[in-house]
């Protein structure tokens, strides 16, 4: 692993005002010497965003929203938020792309739009990419990972804001985590499609059932600079012992 690495915590729709002391315990350790190259983002849900900002005030720890409108300014879209919105409470990151909004019926074109008006309005964009169960069975892995990246990144210019998550969608919430060699050999294709489009390096993260078990042999994993954590960092404890078990 490299100078930073990310730790990325996902909180999807979970999250109350009450959990907000839990995350005492991860201040302290952002502010701790030792794991200084961790590089630890919080993506609460809209509702909490606020709380996460002015509780991360001292600690370097940064904040994120888990998806953003394709409007990077204002308009008349009920029950949306736009990158405008994001930017004015202090946000650094967006997700885009994750596989539960792509299920939902988001397309790779409205990904794309969300990734140009996120990063207009200087927003760092976690990209997430991932082949389903149906698709790897198929061996159509490779094939998906090159659409989703052309049609998600078409018209960038400056990839210098764009970290890509892949996330086997069948990895998932299911507790089920590819093997090393498939994970190395999917990362190093994602690597060689970023790679014609520009030289910039772009981190790669894996996302998919990281837990404080199966830590130790993701860590060991070529050409990954860091983890996208569902499930296992709502906990602080849990995502703690995952940073102390990435950087010890
Ligand atoms: C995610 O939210 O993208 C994720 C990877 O979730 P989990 O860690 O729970 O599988």
């Amino acid at each position: 692993m490299t100078n930073n690495i990310y730790f990325i915590a996902n909180w999807k729709m979970y999250g109350s005002t009450s959990l907000l002391k839990s995350l005492d315990k991860v201040i302290n350790l952002s502010k701790s010497k030792k794991y200084k190259m961790a590089k630890i983002i919080y993506f609460p849900p809209f509702t909490l965003i606020h709380n996460f900002i002015k509780k991360f005030d001292s600690a370097k720890i940064s904040v994120g929203g888990q998806n953003c409108h394709h409007k990077k300014d204002y308009g008349s879209y009920t029950g949306s938020i736009s990158p405008k919105m994001l930017k004015d409470l202090g946000c650094k990151y967006v997700i885009l792309g994750h596989s539960e909004i792509r299920t939902a019926g988001e397309t790779d074109n409205e990904i794309n739009k969300k990734i140009l008006s996120a990063l207009n309005k200087n927003l760092k964009v976690v990209f997430c990419i991932g082949e389903t169960l149906k698709e790897k069975r198929k061996k159509n892995t490779l094939k998906v990972l090159k659409i989703q990246i052309n049609r998600g990144l078409k018209g960038i210019k400056n990839f210098r804001n764009i970290l890509i998550a892949y996330e086997p969608v069948w990895s998932i919430g299911t507790g089920v985590i590819p093997n090393d060699e498939e994970l190395e050999a999917n990362v190093d294709t994602i690597k060689k499609i970023i790679l014609k489009k520009t030289k910039i390096k772009i981190p790669i993260l894996y996302g998919g059932s990281v837990n404080s078990k199966n830590i130790s042999k993701l860590k060991n994993i070529s050409g990954i600079s860091g983890f996208l954590v569902g499930s296992a960092s709502q906990n602080s404890k849990n995502f703690i012992d995952i940073i102390k078990k990435t950087i010890n």
